[in-house]
């Protein structure tokens, strides 16, 4: 075995945090990213957010979300627990502190699909570790039709999200980049190129600039 060297150290790892009106397609280009990252060995695991809404039927606790009380939900951010948290649709979201603070640290990416006022919360406390993308849809009409072709909701669950839509676009200038969803593929592309880019960021490549500074002593 060779010697290990700085280069070879974990970098620490990002948060890529994707942000839309529902209905804009985050959660497929999340989902895919996911698969194709995995598929190249790239280290990166989706944030498995707590939230007090209802389970959809196709949703498993503990996978899509952890399904809680709203006064589990309480408990959990009153300890300290959650690294941020807001109200969504009515109900409440939270993003669980420790794993994202774990993954970090062992040179994990972590993704998470959270609202603008989670980014926000996320974008203050972790400054260095965050990059923001806001996906949106290509039109108002392609958005509506999204919603309704999502089955699982009800007419009075799509007409809220759709109001909802107008407050959440409206946050497109806190985030370092906008993707135009009109095709999945190419949307998921964006987003991996942009995490790539990142990802080689000066400031985030520790051991690439401990190497440097080796080889320039070597020479
Ligand atoms: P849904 O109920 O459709 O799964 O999600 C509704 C919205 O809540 C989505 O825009 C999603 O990004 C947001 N959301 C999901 N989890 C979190 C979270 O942990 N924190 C925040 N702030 N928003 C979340």
């Amino acid at each position: 075995m060779p010697e290990p060297t700085p280069g070879d150290s974990p970098r620490r790892g990002l948060i890529l945090v994707l942000s839309s009106p529902s209905g804009a397609g985050k959660t497929s280009i999340a989902r895919a990213l996911l698969a194709q990252e995995a598929e190249s060995g790239h280290r990166i695991d989706l944030s498995i957010s707590v939230t007090t809404r209802s389970r959809r039927p196709s949703e498993v606790d503990g996978i899509h979300y952890h399904f809680r009380s709203v006064r589990q939900f309480e408990t959990m951010r009153d300890r300290g627990e959650l690294l941020e948290w807001a109200e969504v649709h009515g109900n409440w979201y939270g993003t669980p502190l420790e794993p994202v603070e774990a993954a970090l640290r062992a040179g994990e990416d972590v993704l998470f699909d959270i609202d603008w006022q989670g980014t926000r919360q996320v974008a203050q406390a972790m400054p260095e570790d965050v990059v923001t993308v806001f996906i949106l849809p290509p039109s108002l009409a392609e958005l509506r039709s999204r919603l309704e072709r999502r089955a699982e909701d009800s007419p009075e669950v799509i007409a809220r999200r759709l109001e909802n839509a107008r407050e959440e676009i409206g946050h497109w200038r806190e985030y370092g980049y906008l993707v135009i969803n009109r095709d999945l593929e190419v949307s998921v592309e964006a987003v991996r190129s942009i995490l790539h880019a990142e990802r080689h960021r000066q400031e985030r490549q520790k051991p690439a600039q401990i190497l440097a500074d080796e080889l320039i002593s070597g020479l």
